[in-house]
């Protein structure tokens, strides 16, 4: 018996790679490393299947008839704990560090040798794994509004909203802790940090463009006590 028949949690992999032989060869593979593996030949169908199960990890070819490689991590709403490595004929720097800022964790040039694939696969799932165990939560759901800590996006509604890194790290600390109130000196000390010189006004201003950018629906998310600071509360 090898190490992966003696998992007794069958990790689950899909593997997107529009020519079949490679498909097959990969699937082969890890299947007998004792993965549950599922094969899919076409970019759109893969982002479907994304939609509906979510794996433990793809392996994810470049080249694909419908919707490439780089559109399909492109369309993935939220990649949570999903490990991709990538596979590509080109040995195009480019498109590795292209492929890289789109939430690949490894990229492979083909042609590969298989219990590479294999090996890298195995270590990247450990590391999210143990990323897994330790995570804080990467989400923060206030009502209507969704901060995505990882991502660094907010959504109010459906409406994702265009932020300042400084606009975002300040309504991510005040919905870290819902409800509690934070003093200007408090927000401006840990967003501007303590070597920062504008004064507190800096901080009322950032809140009122983030109110404008939340919208009527959402803009109470921000709460102002007065003579005191601001807290984060969620609306309805
Ligand atoms: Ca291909």
């Amino acid at each position: 018996m090898t190490e992966g028949q003696a998992r007794d949690m069958h990790e689950k992999i899909l593997v997107i790679e529009d020519e079949k032989t490679i498909a097959e060869a990969i699937a082969y593979a890890l299947r007998r490393e004792g993965y549950e593996v599922e094969t899919i030949h076409d970019g759109e169908q893969a982002v479907r299947r994304l939609n509906e199960t979510r794996p433990d990890a793809i392996i994810l070819d470049v080249m694909l008839p419908g919707l490439d490689g780089y559109g399909i991590l492109k369309k993935l709403q939220d990649k949570g704990r999903l490990g991709v490595i990538m596979l590509t004929a080109k040995e195009d720097i480019v498109n590795k560090v292209l492929g890289l800022e789109l939430g690949a964790d490894d990229y492979m040039t083909k042609p590969f040798d298989m219990r590479e694939l294999l090996a890298r696969l195995k270590s990247l799932l450990r590391r999210i794994q143990a990323a897994g165990e330790k995570a804080e939560p990467d989400i923060l759901s206030l009502g209507g509004v969704t901060i995505h800590l990882g991502k660094r996006t907010i959504v109010a509604g459906e409406r994702k909203l265009e932020l300042t890194p400084k606009e975002f790290d300040l309504m991510a600390l005040l919905a870290s802790n819902p409800e509690r109130v934070y003093t200007r000196e408090q927000l401006l000390d840990s967003v501007w940090g303590m070597d920062y010189f504008g004064g507190t006004r800096t901080v009322d201003i950032h809140i009122q463009r983030l109110r404008k950018k939340l919208g009527p629906d959402y803009g109470e998310t921000l709460q102002t006590v007065h003579g005191i600071g601001y807290k984060a509360a969620k609306t309805p």
